[in-house]
């Protein structure tokens, strides 16, 4: 039998099906599974990402038989240390293309005295792998899209029949109370019904959505997984899931090319762009109290829960941009601190695709009105109703309007006339063109 052991470094990966990462290193011998609870990252996450993140880790160690291995620090130092404590032949994970990842694995790689082997990602098609024919990537979504169905992907991989997990000394996982992990991400997808989903998918009053960012963001279910399902479905539905998951890809794909966009304007000319200072407003925003229901109840359910609709980010994001002329940056640092599924590619390119300055970026002067949206998408009041308390007595659609309705109890005037904030935020928009 071999006693050849390899260190399967497990990072936004946490399962054991569909990862050929894992596979690789079961098939060198024993395998020691390793999650570093890098301080850099733990303190930059906010409670609900922490939370999430145990559950998760908690869930792998037990389909691991109590087995991961976890340890704080430094991934530059510890990966190496235990590495060299084990003798081990190699170190296995799948590989990382945000910013941060990239020259996290490079300083690992370089204190390594045995290869680290990337095998996979958490996405279908690696970023800069979909190319036009002149080899250059994409910069609008539709193309992408079509290149990207065009590359394919493999099918998914089983989990390895048997692993020989090592053991070894492990600091205490972090406590959550949430239900997540490997079978709760198969379990929800494996239920959700897609075949509405194009229909009712912008619908904040029906929670119709799937609500599988959160285990794509662990890796508690790769997309490959996801996407042979809906091979299989045929349907509008399914058809409509699967251009979204490719949203996810496209955002992945530009950030490993331009990692300033992580927090900077995609598109130069943005630069120029003026924005107030965050102050107060920034404040009314993230408590949801700026008078505006369809806001405030995202804003709300976001602070409650740590999700809310895609739909409704758009809508607070356009909201906080182009009404209260607050910088996206601030509301993209609010949404990784508060949301359960924080992903640095998906959040800023969509903040930056809503601010008008990512690539493919609705144009500019395209401007959300906060309650014709929540008319449109929430049509008789049951969101807004469900997260603000203070509108519980008005009826249906009055909700979305409380001040032509006599206002409701302890609920804000709206913080800013739209058609006024629209018109300047049009007018800044024209100086940094002219
Ligand atoms: P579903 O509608 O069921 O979609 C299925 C899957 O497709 C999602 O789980 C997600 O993986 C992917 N997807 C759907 N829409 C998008 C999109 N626009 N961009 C990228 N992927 C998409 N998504 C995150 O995962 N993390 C974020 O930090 C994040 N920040 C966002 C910030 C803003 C301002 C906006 C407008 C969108 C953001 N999104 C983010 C994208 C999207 O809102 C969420 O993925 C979606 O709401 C998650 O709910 P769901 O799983 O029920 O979605």
């Amino acid at each position: 039998m071999s006693t050849v052991t390899a260190v399967m470094w497990f990072r936004r990966d946490l399962r054991l099906s569909d990862n050929p990462a894992l596979l690789d290193a079961a098939a060198h011998g024993r395998v020691l599974g390793l999650f570093v609870v890098d301080p850099l990252l733990w303190g930059r996450s906010g409670d609900p990402r922490r939370d999430q993140l145990a559950a998760s880790l908690r869930s792998l160690s037990e389909s691991m038989g109590g087995r991961l291995v976890v340890r704080r620090g430094d991934p530059a130092a510890v990966v190496p240390a235990i590495a060299d404590e084990l003798g081990a032949a190699s170190v296995h994970v799948s590989a990382d293309y945000a910013p941060y990842g990239q020259q996290r694995d490079e300083e690992v790689e370089a204190s390594l005295k045995c290869p680290l082997v990337r095998t996979g990602s958490p996405y279908a098609v690696a970023p800069g792998r979909v190319l036009n024919q002149q080899g250059r990537s994409y910069q609008v979504f539709t193309p992408y899209f079509k290149a990207w169905l065009a590359h394919g992907w493999r099918q998914p991989v089983e989990a390895p029949s048997r692993v020989r997990w090592i053991k070894a000394d492990s600091e205490d996982l972090p406590d959550s109370s949430l239900v997540a992990g490997e079978q709760a991400a198969l379990d929800r997808w494996r239920d959700y019904e897609v075949s509405a989903y194009d229909d009712e998918r912008d619908r904040a009053d029906l929670d119709s959505t799937s609500r599988m960012s959160i285990p794509l963001k662990y890796g508690e279910i790769h997309p490959r997984t996801m996407l042979a399902d809906l091979a299989r479905k045929r349907s509008a539905g399914a058809e409509a899931y699967r251009r979204e998951l490719a949203w996810r890809e496209f955002c992945a794909d530009l950030l490993a090319r331009h990692p300033h966009a992580a927090w900077k304007p995609l598109r130069p000319e943005f630069d120029r762009m003026r924005y107030d200072e965050p102050g107060e407003l920034l404040d009314a925003w993230q408590e949801g109290r700026t008078g505006f229901p369809f806001v405030d109840a995202g804003m709300r359910q976001l602070a409650e829960t740590g999700f809310t609709h895609n739909r409704v980010r758009m809508v607070v994001a356009s909201f906080l941009v182009k009404d209260l002329h607050v910088h996206w940056k601030f509301g993209a640092r609010w949404f990784m601190r508060t949301l359960r599924d924080g992903d640095l590619a998906s959040n800023s390119l969509n903040w930056q695709w809503v601010a008008g300055c990512g690539a493919d970026a609705a144009p500019y002067f395209r401007i959300f009105n906060p309650v014709s949206q929540g008319l449109k998408f929430d049509p008789d009041g049951a969101y807004v109703r469900r997260w603000i308390p203070e509108l519980r007595d008005l009826d249906g659609r009055t909700a979305h309007e409380p001040w032509k309705h006599g206002g409701a109890d302890g609920y804000p005037e709206p913080v800013v006339d739209h058609a006024e904030a629209r018109t300047e935020a049009l007018r800044r928009y024209d100086a940094i063109r002219s």
